[in-house]
């Protein structure tokens, strides 16, 4: 019968150790990944990283200082070639949306296919079909200028799409919206890109953004991949603390390896407490070795009854210094003694203990990360 091989088949998008440097400023420092066709990267990261270096060079606007592009099976740069952006048949959509802004919204989507002579027809057709599928039928003829932020960003998306490209670009697409216009635009993208089943790099500094929208999140810090996986393990297995932090992790203990314990680590905390937490297996650090344990600020307990049992759980005894009610959520801010920073704990309501009052907190193992 017929064999369908995964790995027979071309990659959506291939980097390989990805450089780009300016004088001594490593932008982007060796990043490699793979996606496969009709996946969604989020590359999510803070200002600086590198990830609007990343997309600029799949794009062709910047030249690699070292490493190579794919996508399928043509390279598009690497130390010995490099396509002409205009013939990597891309889709861009930035935050600026780069619209005309003289021209209607039809001659805004069909500049690309005019660019290609494309015949009349068959830019007609298809400039209406990209205008139908945002939802702008309506508003072929409006010049851009009479269109609000969130309709101009749809004739952007529907330029993008109307060459048919092989990998869509977004840099920071959604960041001139207001919050709700976000949201809803933050969907539809997700969905065209789903139904043309085409290949995306989608840029953005916010985590939530990234997490909703992506098949993988890349997160980047200082030109370096530090983590790329999916949302779900991302948020559950963070693999360094800065993208722990930028995952919503507001928790960390420092601790020591001590050793494997079945399938889990045993830890030493800084007052001594020992733990068994789940961890990675194989073991890869050895005993002796300094490692984080965070926790997420709705695994702890908290309570006034500080005599309480704890045993088997994490236990931390300190003061409230102040809480924060947010109708369904209460956040309280607790001062640990020998603990530099403050623990943040999420509840339901009722308020459980007040500012000044002191608590223990306590958390399953098992929610150790
Ligand atoms: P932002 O979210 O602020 O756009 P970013 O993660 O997209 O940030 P990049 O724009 O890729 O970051 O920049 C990465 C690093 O490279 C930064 O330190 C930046 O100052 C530097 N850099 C980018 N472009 C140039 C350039 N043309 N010349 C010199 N340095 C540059």
């Amino acid at each position: 019968g017929a064999q369908t091989s995964a790995s027979a088949e071309a990659a959506g998008l291939e980097l390989h150790e990805l450089r780009k440097s300016y004088g001594d400023v490593h932008a982007v420092d060796g990043v490699s990944l793979s996606l496969e066709p009709g996946q969604l990267l989020a590359l999510l990261g803070p200002s600086g990283c590198g990830k609007t270096t990343t997309l600029r060079m799949i794009a062709g606007l910047e030249q690699p200082t070292g490493g190579e592009i794919r996508v399928g099976h043509e390279t598009l740069a690497s130390s010995t070639h490099s396509v002409e952006p205009e013939h990597r048949e891309l889709g861009m959509v930035f935050q600026s949306y780069a619209l005309w802004p003289h021209m209607t919204s039809f001659e805004n989507v069909a500049y690309g296919l005019r660019r290609k002579k494309v015949a009349r027809a068959e830019i007609t057709r298809r400039v209406e079909e990209a205008l139908e599928i945002v939802g702008m039928s309506a508003y072929g003829t409006r010049s851009i200028t009479q269109l609000s932020g969130g309709q101009q960003q749809r004739v952007a998306v529907a330029r993008a799409l109307v060459t048919r490209p092989r990998l869509l670009l977004f840099d920071e697409p959604l960041s001139n919206l207001d919050a709700v216009l976000r949201e809803s635009m933050r969907f539809e993208i997700r969905s065209l890109q789903q139904a043309n089943g085409i290949t995306a790099v989608y840029v953005t500094h916010s985590q939530e953004e990234a997490l909703t929208i992506a098949d993988v999140v890349g997160v980047m810090k200082d030109g370096v991949l530090q983590q790329l996986a999916p949302p779900q393990e991302l948020y559950a297995r963070p693999r360094t603390r800065f993208v722990a932090g930028f995952v919503g992790l507001a928790n960390f203990f420092d601790a020591t390896v001590l050793g494997a314990e079945g399938d889990r680590v045993r830890m030493r905390l800084a007052d001594g407490t020992e733990l068994a937490v789940p961890g990675p297996d194989p073991l890869d650090r050895p005993a002796g070795a300094e490692a984080t344990i965070a926790l997420r600020p709705e695994h702890f307990d908290i309570s006034t009854d500080v005599d309480r049992s704890t045993t088997g759980r994490v236990a931390l005894r300190g003061e409230v210094v102040s809480s924060m009610f947010s109708g369904n959520i209460i956040d309280y801010f607790v001062r640990i003694p020998g603990h530099p920073d403050e623990i943040r704990v999420q509840d339901f309501p009722p308020q459980r203990a007040n500012p000044g009052e002191n608590v223990v907190l306590s958390a399953a193992t098992e929610h150790c990360i």
